[in-house]
């Protein structure tokens, strides 16, 4: 797989250094997703409060590629509406299913453009997604459970 060096850099660092690592005790749902054809596992909590996602934090384990993923999307969708959120992980998703023919909006995506490249690769996607549907399903579960 080749990728930008730029852009192989942001991952690396996201990678390396991830953001929102470590999860809290304070949660309203709690998803474990797996991504058994790369081995990648993502244990997320998020923390709803009045339709904002006020916290988000994750545990997991796999390829660079599906923890720089997870650590770029939690720092994106915290603090944010979840129909903010909604909007930022389907652009995502639109992204991933472009087979290379996006780059990806910058404005909304921020350092997710980086894995615009791993969208021309089928077998990484998964491993690109794992942590934004974890995000969604958790997102899905705890506004349906807000509304009861
Ligand atoms: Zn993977």
């Amino acid at each position: 797989m080749e990728l930008d060096s730029l852009y192989q850099e942001v991952i690396l660092d996201h990678y390396k250094h991830p953001l929102h690592k470590g999860l809290s005790t304070e949660k309203t749902v709690q998803v474990h997703h797996v991504n058994p054809s790369c081995g990648d596992e993502i244990t997320l909590n998020i923390l709803l409060q009045d339709g904002v996602v006020s916290d988000v934090t994750w545990d997991g384990v796999g390829c660079s590629i599906s923890q720089a993923s997870v650590s770029m999307m939690s720092d994106l969708v915290h603090g944010k509406s979840l129909d903010e959120a909604f909007v930022i992980v389907d652009s995502f998703s639109e992204l991933m299913s472009s087979k290379g023919s996006l780059q990806g909006d910058e404005s909304l995506l921020e350092d997710a453009v980086a894995l615009a490249g791993v969208s021309k690769f089928p077998a990484r996607v998964k491993c690109a997604l794992l942590g934004w549907m974890a995000f969604k399903d958790a997102a899905i579960q705890g506004r349906d459970g807000e509304k009861i």
